[in-house]
């Protein structure tokens, strides 16, 4: 396992299993709103940034983790 991938974080709580959602939580000790949707720094280009050797940061067949602080199916993930 290399490392994770977030395009974007924030989400919206659509079930009752977003009930105790653990990003909500996370963002509310950091003061801040699981609500807010944006993208992250590392962005949508993450997987093809490379290192200064020229080398991919992610390895050809690493694992990552990926969308750990969102959902791919939100509207404002587009
Ligand atoms: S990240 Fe998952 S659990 Fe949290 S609000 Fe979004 S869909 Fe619900």
């Amino acid at each position: 396992m290399h490392d994770i991938w977030n395009p974007w974080h924030g989400c919206v709580k659509c079930s009752e299993g977003c009930r105790h959602c653990y990003m909500y939580f996370l963002d509310s000790v950091r003061d801040r709103n699981g609500a807010d949707i944006y993208k992250t720094s590392s962005g949508f280009t993450y997987p093809v940034q490379k290192n200064r050797n020229g080398s991919y940061k992610i390895q050809n067949g690493e694992l990552i983790r990926v969308c750990m602080s969102s959902d791919f199916f939100l509207e404002e993930a587009d």
